[in-house]
């Protein structure tokens, strides 16, 4: 089995040392159930044709149809897609949506291709999966490097493909197509409220809370600033190209500003009006990953903190607002350490949970306002933690082992409903 996907399925190897699950759920859960892998011919802006490779995996969906992200990056492999489906599975069961698993993504770097290149390959990526999603079926939806235009872009084709009007098949769309209100910061959102429920328990106070984030993108900029104007100490931030570092906190309102107007943090250090508000050291990305704060977050890609720099790791708290950033490797070296890990498929299931509340209302063809999408959410996702946490004083184990308990035990239950060797064999 490929490596990611190998690695994804230790963290289901622990959870079953401690739950009893019928062994048809086992079985189904070893491999996803449908890997598909599609060429996308797209017309470039210079008149030469070029194809990229495209995938959507549906993992499991017993619980529902399949949900996930599409993901436009220049690393995006089968074996990356799959395990992002895989985890889907556990975060839809984990926060009790009636979905399964799903996740798709292109081979490509957005940022070499023209918004009418990006739109054609949108498209092109829709035609080539259409039969394969369906408001009933497989819902996508924005993740690393596509937004609301792309989702709007794959709606419309959808819809001419169908000959229909169906918002229900894609979340994440712009609010005039369908969209729901909140979807754009449901993912920081979501692990605010995690966060803002879960240090206090420990004893930590915002102002006494200092917080390193990896990743400036839709996510990680979002809960830097939540956390900011909440009183806790922002010292660091990063992007893909580098990061900066004030022990005195840093203010993010102007730092989003100056990444908006110039695509990248490199340089908000030389700039004037920035450098005037913000005083600061340059760090890289690796250099943030160990910096002696209370809370990091990595909210970029996966396998950030791996064997190699867990035992460089100085953080008490570590909340994954990104898919997979922490290998089972450094997962353990951190549990040795003593570092309290939240998992994603726990802190960063606010995204899919409005994009569940976006299918609901386009289905209802009845829309809610911003405060009512955002109890449901906090309503939904503190439930959850406060089982995870139960689970945990019950059991002592780490808060992954502990979602993936609890993820379990419903796709077990939805699983067993079909009928188990026991209930074959008995008479
Ligand atoms: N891409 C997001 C995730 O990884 C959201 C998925 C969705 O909204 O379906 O959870």
């Amino acid at each position: 089995m490929s490596s990611l996907l190998a690695d994804a399925h230790r963290r289901l190897q622990e959870a079953l040392k401690y739950v009893s699950i019928s062994e048809d759920a086992i079985e189904r859960l070893k491999y996803p159930k449908i890997s598909l892998t599609v060429s996308i011919p797209v017309r470039m802006d210079d008149g030469s044709l070029k194809v990229f490779q495209g995938y959507r995996v549906r993992y499991d969906d017993t619980r529902g149809p399949g949900k996930g992200g599409i993901r436009f990056h220049p690393n995006v492999t089968l074996d990356e897609v799959q395990s992002l489906a895989f985890w889907m599975t556990f975060k839809c069961a984990l926060l009790n949506l009636p979905f399964g698993g799903a996740k798709g993504g292109i081979t490509v770097n957005p940022k070499e291709l023209s918004k009418a290149e990006l739109e054609r390959l949108s498209r092109g990526y829709i035609e080539a999966i259409a039969d394969f999603i369906g408001p009933d079926k497989d819902i996508p939806a924005p993740d690393v490097y596509t937004n609301e235009i792309i989702m709007g872009w794959m709606m419309d084709q959808y819809n001419t493909i169908r000959r229909c009007i169906c918002p229900a098949v894609i979340t994440g769309k712009p609010l005039s197509m369908g969209g729901s209100k909140g979807r754009d910061t449901a993912t920081a959102m979501g692990a605010f409220y995690v966060i803002s429920h879960i240090l206090p328990r420990f004893g930590k106070t915002p102002p006494q809370t200092t917080v390193a984030v990896q990743g400036f993108g839709n996510a990680g900029s979002e809960i830097a600033e939540l956390l900011g104007k909440a009183g806790y100490k922002v010292v660091a931030v990063s992007d893909s190209r580098g990061g900066i570092y004030s022990p005195h906190g840093l203010d993010i309102p102007s730092i989003r500003e100056y990444k908006r107007k110039h695509m990248s943090l490199k340089g908000v250090y030389c700039q004037e009006s920035v450098c005037s508000i913000v005083e600061h050291e340059v760090i890289t990305n690796e250099e943030l990953l160990t910096l002696d704060v209370d809370v990091l977050i990595p909210a970029a890609l996966e396998k950030q903190i791996t064997e190699k720099n867990a035992p460089q790791v100085k953080a008490r708290f570590i909340f994954e607002v990104a898919n997979g950033p922490i290998t089972a490797d450094a997962d353990t070296i951190l549990e040795e350490k003593g570092v309290v890990v939240f998992p994603d498929i726990l802190v960063n299931a606010g995204g899919v949970t409005v994009s569940y509340l976006e299918w609901v209302q386009n289905r209802l063809g009845y829309y809610w306002s911003l405060s009512e999408v955002q109890s449901r959410l906090k309503e939904r996702i503190l439930e959850e933690t406060n089982r995870i946490w139960q689970i945990h004083q019950e059991l002592g184990l780490s808060f992954r082992t502990c979602a993936y308990i609890h993820a379990l035990s419903r796709l077990n239950e939805a699983m067993s409903a079909r009928g188990t060797r026991e209930y074959y064999i008995s008479q």
